[in-house]
C-alpha cells in the first residue's frame, strides 16, 4: 500500500542519515572539478625561439613523439638573407589514458638568422601581445564562456653550444620577452659537449643571467613541510638550468634496445637517458610536474602586467579626451559670452542712431 511504501522510504532515508552523519557530501568536489576538466580537455601553448639549425625542430619532435615538422621547407642562404621572422603556429591534439591535450607550438624560424638581426624578436613580442590583446577583447566580450586560450605559457629559448656562454642577441631577446612570457633557456645540441664544457657552461650561463637582470621562468618555491625526496627533485631542476638537451628523430638498435638516439663512429647518444642530458628532466617538468604552474603565471604575473598596462593606457586616453572636451566646452562658452557683448554694443549702437534720428526730426 501507499502508506507501506511511505515507511520504507522513510526507513532507507533514516539509514542513509545515520550511516552519514559527518558527511555533507563536499569532499566528492574534487572528483567534480576532475572531471568537468577532463571533459573540457587542457591547452597548452609552447613557443621556440633560436637561430635555425640548433635543433628546435628536432626536440619539438622528440619532445611530443610526433612528426610536427613533416613538410618543413628549409630556407636557402639568399632566403636567409632578407628573411623576415615568419611565425609558424602547429597544433596537435595529443590523448594518453583519456586525457585530452590541445598542444600549439609556436615556431619562429629565421629568428636571429638573417644578416640584420636587429630587433628581430619584435616579431615574437607582438606575437605573445597580440594573444593577450585577443584574450582580453574576448574576456570583455558578450561570449565569454568559449575563449579559446592562445596566450603563449612557455618560450624555450636555444642557446648555441658553440659560443662563449650567452650572446648580445640572446641577452636583448631574453629582456625584452621576459616580462611578458616564461622563458625557459635551453643549451641547445648538448652532445657536441663535453660533461665539462656542459658543467661550466651551464654556470656561465646562469651568471650572465643574472648579471644582466633577466627573469627567466621561477620554479615555485618548496613548501617546508614537502617531501624531502621532492625538494631535492626541485632542488636538482633549478640547478641544471640552462636544461642541456638532444633532439633526434631517429631510433637507433643498440645492444637488443630500440630508442630515439644519435649515431657516431665512437658510440651511441640516447635522447632520453638522464646520464646524456637533460632532455628527460625538460620533458617532465613541462608535461608532467609544471605545465600548471606555467599557465598560472601567465594568467596571473605576466597576463595580468599586460591587462593593468591596457587599462592604464585606456584610462590616460578618456582622462585625455575629457580635458579635451573640457577645452572646448569652455571655447564654447567664450564665444557665446562674446556674441552676446558685440550684440549688446550693437543694440546700444541702434538705440542711439535712432536717437539722434528722432532728435534731427
Ligand atoms: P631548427 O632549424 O632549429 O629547427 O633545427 P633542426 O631541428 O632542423 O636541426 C638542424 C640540424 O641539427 C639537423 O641536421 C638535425 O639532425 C641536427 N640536430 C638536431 N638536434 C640535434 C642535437 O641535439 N645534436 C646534434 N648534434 N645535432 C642535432
Amino acid at each position: 500500500t501507499t502508506s507501506e511504501l511511505r515507511y520504507i522510504h522513510w526507513k532507507l532515508d533514516q539509514n542513509y542519515f545515520d550511516q552519514d552523519k559527518e558527511y555533507v557530501g563536499f569532499a566528492t568536489l574534487p572528483s567534480q572539478v576532475h572531471r568537468k576538466t577532463v571533459k573540457k580537455g587542457f591547452t597548452f601553448t609552447l613557443m621556440v625561439a633560436g637561430e635555425t639549425g640548433l635543433g628546435k625542430s628536432t626536440l619539438i619532435n622528440s619532445l611530443f613523439l610526433t612528426d610536427l615538422y613533416r613538410d618543413r621547407k628549409v630556407p636557402n642562404a639568399e632566403e636567409r638573407i632578407s628573411q623576415t621572422v615568419d611565425i609558424i603556429k602547429h597544433t596537435i591534439g595529443i590523448e594518453e589514458k583519456g586525457i585530452k591535450l590541445r598542444l600549439s607550438i609556436i615556431d619562429t624560424p629565421g629568428f636571429g638568422d638573417a644578416v640584420n638581426n636587429t630587433a628581430s624578436w619584435k616579431h615574437v613580442e607582438d606575437y605573445i601581445d597580440q594573444q593577450f590583446e585577443q584574450y582580453f577583447r574576448d574576456e570583455s566580450g558578450l561570449n565569454r564562456k568559449n575563449i579559446q586560450d592562445n596566450r603563449v605559457h612557455c618560450l624555450l629559448y636555444f642557446i648555441s653550444p658553440f659560443g662563449h656562454g650567452l650572446r648580445p642577441i640572446d641577452v636583448e631577446c631574453m629582456k625584452a620577452l621576459h616580462v611578458k612570457v616564461n622563458i625557459i633557456p635551453l643549451l641547445a645540441k648538448a652532445d657536441s659537449l663535453t660533461q665539462a664544457e656542459v658543467h661550466s657552461k651551464k654556470l656561465k650561463m646562469r651568471d650572465e643571467i643574472k648579471q644582466f637582470g633577466i627573469n627567466i621562468y621561477q620554479f615555485p618555491e618548496c613548501d617546508s613541510d614537502e617531501d624531502e625526496d621532492f625538494q631535492r627533485q626541485e632542488q636538482i631542476l633549478k640547478d641544471s638550468i640552462p636544461f642541456a638537451v638532444i633532439g633526434s628523430n631517429i631510433q637507433v638498435d643498440s645492444k637488443g634496445r630500440r630508442f630515439r638516439g644519435r649515431s657516431y663512429p665512437w658510440g651511441v647518444v640516447e635522447v632520453e637517458n638522464p646520464v646524456h642530458s637533460d632532455f628527460l628532466m625538460l620533458r617532465n617538468m613541462l608535461v608532467r610536474t609544471h605545465m600548471q604552474d606555467l599557465k598560472d603565471v601567465t594568467r596571473e604575473i605576466h597576463y595580468e602586467n599586460y591587462r593593468a598596462q591596457c587599462i592604464q593606457s585606456m584610462t590616460r586616453m578618456m582622462v585625455q579626451e575629457r580635458k579635451r572636451s573640457n577645452q572646448s566646452a569652455t571655447d564654447f562658452l567664450l564665444l557665446f559670452f562674446q556674441l552676446r557683448k558685440m550684440q549688446e554694443v550693437l543694440e546700444r549702437i541702434q538705440e542711439q542712431m535712432q536717437q539722434s534720428q528722432r532728435g534731427t526730426c
